[in-house]
């Protein structure tokens, strides 16, 4: 009897040389554009170009089985801005930038839910609260006058903050003094995000191609040159939409930033229906099936946290333990399910970088902790740079 041999297909990876002309001829020849990336941006943009130039050829290619950054790991809040993080910015950004910020934010999930129906993504347009610890720096209520005043202009709300001054009697927390409500914020289920966008990018004819990674590129006035893990393929443009990985392959400002998750196992009463940030927008938790979602904790070890390596370490799980144990649940027998961690991509301005950089490459990079809300935007944007 034949003895099959196990696993020589996935040791052996096949090379570009090594397939079919089937192969060859309908996914590594005659590409008009590659992607780098199967994320929110990379899958945006595939299907905004694709909307412009219906005839042209698209491959996406994403060097994990899934999706492997942060569009697959994150919290699924639909944000835009917390007042302790706004009060945070307008310490350190100019007060013009951190509203455009704002506004970049707010408009791009409107572009979110015209690219797919918020009813498929469970969009719960839930509200959220920015919790005030007892040992935090109070906010002034003439600074929610101001965000109030300046956020109409782009909300088209009279009031987007509200105080809500009991909330430790609303939700059953401990150690909240104060907490501020953003009415227009929600969540989202982030697996059927990336579900739809990947259905919406086959049915217009995209390719995606993964565990295949880019690894270089050579540009010119005529085309790329791409070399992936299998080969090197002739493409006319290239997309690189790797966030927090991008500086394999560009050099700007962006550097990773791991940031650290953990899921509690279903609890029998839990009635927190609304997202909730704390400490400027460093902790972050919701409930998902009745299960706690609680994630953040990057500021304890931001060098540590400067890295691609998909981990969880003690330190900033115990962290997110203790939140759990004396702020979200105190005094209940809580028990964790698992963890897991994902990749943004950061740098010293919270600003996407949407541009062209050389002959015929583009990048969207750089969605720092907010890529739910601006990434459909990004594709947009990167779209209309392509002519
Ligand atoms: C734990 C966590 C919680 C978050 N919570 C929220 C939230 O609640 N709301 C919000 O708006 N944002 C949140 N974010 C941020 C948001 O998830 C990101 O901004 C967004 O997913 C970025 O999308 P992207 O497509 O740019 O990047 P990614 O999703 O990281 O996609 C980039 C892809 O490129 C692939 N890749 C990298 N290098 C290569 C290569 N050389 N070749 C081939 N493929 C490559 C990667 O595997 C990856 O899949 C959170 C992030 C994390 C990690």
């Amino acid at each position: 009897m034949y003895k099959f041999e196990k696993n020589s297909l996935i040791k052996k990876m096949l090379k570009i040389d090594q397939l079919s002309y089937w192969e060859r001829t309908t996914y590594f020849e005659g590409q008009d554009l590659l992607i780098v990336g199967a994320g929110i941006v990379g899958l945006s943009t595939a299907i905004a170009v694709k909307k412009k130039y219906p005839h042209l050829k698209i491959v996406i290619v994403e060097r994990g089985y899934l999706p492997s950054g942060a569009s697959t790991k994150n919290a699924g809040f639909a944000c835009f801005g917390s007042p302790s993080e706004l009060f945070e910015d307008l310490k350190t950004i100019p007060e013009n930038q951190v509203w455009e910020t704002f506004n970049a934010r707010y408009s791009g999930l409107k572009t979110l839910f015209e690219l797919v129906d918020p009813l498929k993504i469970e969009y719960n347009a839930c509200g959220s609260y920015d919790l005030l610890r007892t040992n935090d720096e109070d906010i002034d209520p003439d600074f929610i006058a101001y965000l109030n005043n300046e956020s109409q202009k782009i909300t088209k709300k009279e009031k987007t903050y509200l105080i809500e001054n009991d909330p430790n009697g609303k939700f059953g927390f401990g150690g909240i003094k104060t907490a501020y409500f953003n009415s227009v914020e929600g969540s989202i289920n982030t697996g059927k995000l990336i579900e739809q966008l990947h259905q919406k990018a086959i049915q217009a004819g995209i390719s995606i191609l993964f565990g295949m990674e880019c690894q270089k590129y050579e540009a010119s006035k005529d085309g790329v040159s791409i070399t992936l893990s299998i080969g090197v393929m002739k493409v006319d443009r290239l997309i690189i939409c790797s966030n927090g990985f991008a500086s394999q392959l560009v050099d700007e400002d962006v550097i990773p930033a791991r940031a650290q998750v953990l899921i509690t196992k279903p609890l029998p009463k839990l009635s927190l229906d609304s997202t909730f940030h704390m400490d400027k927008g460093y902790y972050y938790f919701r409930s998902i099936n009745n299960r706690i979602l609680l994630g953040g904790g990057r500021n304890l070890d931001i060098n540590g946290e400067t890295t691609t390596d998909l981990a969880t370490t003690e330190h900033i799980q115990t962290a997110l333990r203790n939140i759990l144990d004396e702020i979200i649940m105190p005094n209940q027998h809580v028990e964790i399910d698992y963890s897991w961690s994902g990749i943004m991509g950061v740098g010293k301005s919270k600003q996407p970088i949407v541009k062209k950089i050389t002959d015929n490459v583009y990048v969207g990079i750089r969605m720092g902790g907010m890529g739910v809300a601006i990434g459909a935007a990004v594709g947009q944007q990167l779209s209309d740079l392509i002519d």
